[in-house]
């Protein structure tokens, strides 16, 4: 059912009238221009999530109630909360104020770069709360680890090889799922996985600029309803007060 609404919304925006409020294709080497309309997409679909983003961070806050839920609840409010703000300042700049070269081209790595951070602050909750086998709890540090090399490479290789920056996503996105799904407590993990399904579809329309009216915005529709169901997630199986006998302390 919800395959075949996919599909309906797809035909309808490929649908000919729609295809003015998109530009062409570029060569790979080069960065696809947005129509003003899609500016305005794309700024609009991650800005709106900064202060619920914000707010659930510090609900997260509050119920905390013990040294490494306040940790986490910090970590991730950061990477949930900076993914939005950073990305909604790099496509208001990219909209309004592209004759700064230099400087919408820092924030186009800066918002690059806060996925992996945003990756890895996702499952440190998990990672952090959860009981976890010997060779698994390496992944608690791993993750920053891998965050830092993929900033890495973004510093160095920007823009240059897209398709491998959108498999070190992937890969980054993946492998602490590999440690999270062999915990011994396995409530939550269908939400994980249903976000990761919205995450990986969302791909789809990440490389899809020039082909599919609005695909920026709709892959920034896909990682808000990812990171919502995570959210919720987290809130209910790691620090939601009736669900206390489902948490884990270290
Ligand atoms: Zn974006």
């Amino acid at each position: 059912m919800s395959c075949l609404c996919v599909l309906i919304f797809l035909l309808l925006l490929l649908h000919p009238v729609n295809l003015r409020f998109m530009n062409h294709r570029v060569p790979s080497n080069c960065r696809y221009q947005p129509t003003e309309y899609e500016h305005a997409a794309n700024c609009a679909t991650h800005a709106l999530w900064i202060i619920p983003s914000i707010l659930g961070s510090s609900m997260l806050h509050v119920l905390s109630d013990n040294q490494w839920e306040t940790i986490s609840a910090w970590i991730y409010g950061f990477g949930l909360t900076g993914l939005f703000i950073v990305s909604t300042i790099f496509h208001t700049i990219s909209w309004k104020k592209r004759h700064l070269r230099v400087v919408e081209h820092c924030l186009h790595m800066f918002d690059r770069m806060v996925i992996y951070f945003f990756i890895a602050a996702s499952y440190a909750p998990w990672l952090n709360l959860r009981e976890l086998g010997p060779w698994a709890s390496h992944m608690r540090w791993l993750i920053w680890i891998m965050a830092s090399v993929g900033t890495i490479y973004v510093f160095f290789f920007h823009e240059r090889y897209k398709l491998v920056e959108l498999v070190c996503y992937v890969i980054m996105g993946f492998f602490p799922a590999v440690v999270v799904l062999s915990m011994p407590n396995t409530d939550g993990l269908s939400e994980l996985m249903a976000g990761g399904v919205f995450y990986c579809l969302g791909t789809v329309f990440f490389k899809s600029d020039g082909r599919i009216p609005f695909a920026h915005a709709i892959w920034h529709l896909f990682v808000a309803t990812g990171a919502g169901i995570h959210y919720y997630a987290i809130w209910r199986y790691l620090y939601r007060p009736d669900t206390l006998e489902g948490k884990t302390s270290r």
